[in-house]
């Protein structure tokens, strides 16, 4: 394939620990990476530039931080270092970000890939505006975002900011939250992290479980179990949302008995797993049955498509760590680098 000046090397879509490490990779190679680093949503679902670890406050397992790290923080060196090796990043006006503060935030907003064509070559990847780039290389490396229970009251009410969210980090020192009683509904780890958290603000923090057995890790499990702030409410499900314009409390139904019950909370806060950010792939890459980008091989970050590659938590239902995911994006730079040489781009 001849290298046209005009045409990207490489295009990264997603700037979590994935995306923001493979760009550190291919800078650090000469490929000028040019990264989509996405923008929040007007939805309840909120997908941020940085990814899930936004709305992390301490990071205490990411090597290399032995007393711990802020998510924003953390995100912002890995934009920084990549920006620092010639990483270059699709922004609305245009102008080359400057990332020496990122961690206090920017004055211009990242891009969103809205589409991308990968049945030419060389690739088009398109952003929110409808601005197309070419590309010979893309890295996906878009993650997951939050689900919800699903129920009409709680979309309501997390649309109009009524006191529900998929978020404790987010949204969780709010004052509308100060003093009151929240649920968390989930039994993962997202759930007692959120708990955890949560027990900063509340006055007490019901965890709301489906099953009689947290899937939380032992260590995060005990957490909630010896948090005096913490109760959990087991084999629950949650079945409605009350409240006009501010939750009231949450109808639950117990899978028993099957009796169902009003808890009085004034907020809500569904951490119950994640759904990979994967839809403007559909029809273009392969993707698995809980639409998770499918590896041709599990050891590399190759696709469907040859040229393609993948990393992070789009492709990954299990591990789903920052660590893991910057690992990922390491790999995806790699393969990404040796394909370009093999075709003679470099
Ligand atoms: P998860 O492990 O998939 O847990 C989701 C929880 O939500 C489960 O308890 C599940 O119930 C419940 N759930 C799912 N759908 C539900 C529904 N419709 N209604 C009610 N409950 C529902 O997800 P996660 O907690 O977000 O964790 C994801 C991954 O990230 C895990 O590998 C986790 O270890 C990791 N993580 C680690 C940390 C940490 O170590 N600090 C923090 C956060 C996340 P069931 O148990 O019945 O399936």
């Amino acid at each position: 394939m001849p290298h046209d000046a005009d045409v990207e090397k490489v295009v990264i879509v997603g700037s979590g620990p994935a995306g923001w490490t493979a760009a550190i990779y291919a800078a650090r190679a000469n490929l000028r990476p040019l990264v989509f680093a996405g923008r929040p949503k007007s939805s309840p679902t909120t997908i941020l530039p940085g990814g899930q670890l936004m709305m992390t406050t301490e990071v205490e397992n990411y090597p290399g931080f032995p007393h711990g790290v802020t998510g924003p923080k953390l995100m912002a060196y890995f934009e920084q270092q990549a920006v620092r090796f010639g990483t270059r990043i699709v922004t609305d006006n245009g102008l080359e970000p400057d990332v020496s503060n990122a961690d206090d935030g920017h004055s211009y907003s990242y891009q969103d890939c809205a589409r991308v064509d990968f049945s030419r070559r060389p690739f088009v990847v398109s952003s929110e505006d409808g601005t197309e780039f070419r590309a010979h290389s893309v890295i996906i490396a878009t993650g997951a975002t939050a689900n919800w229970i699903g129920l009409p009251n709680e979309q309501r009410l997390a649309r109009m900011g009524g006191g529900v969210s998929a978020c404790a980090v987010c949204d969780g020192a709010l004052p509308v939250f100060r003093d009151k009683v929240l649920a968390v509904v989930g039994g993962g780890d997202s759930a007692v992290e959120e708990a955890t958290y949560l027990t900063k603000f509340a006055s007490k923090v019901c965890m709301i479980h489906r099953r009689d057995q947290l899937r939380a890790s032992k260590i995060m499990a005990q957490r909630a179990m010896s948090n005096p702030k913490i109760e959990i409410l087991w084999n629950q499900v949650v079945v409605d949302v009350l409240g006009e314009n501010m939750i009231t409390g949450i109808r639950l139904k117990d899978t028993i008995s099957g009796a169902e019950s009003d808890l009085p909370v004034g907020g809500l806060f569904a951490a119950i797993g994640h759904t990979p950010a994967t839809a403007f792939l559909e029809g273009q890459l392969e993707l698995d049955a809980k639409k998770y980008i499918k590896l041709r091989d599990p050891y590399r970050s190759t696709t469907s498509v040859e040229g393609v590659f993948a990393a992070g938590d789009c492709v990954d239902s299990v591990y789903r760590q920052a660590i893991t995911a910057a690992g990922m994006g390491c790999k995806a730079a790699l393969d990404a680098e040796r394909w370009l040489a093999d075709k003679g781009i470099e």
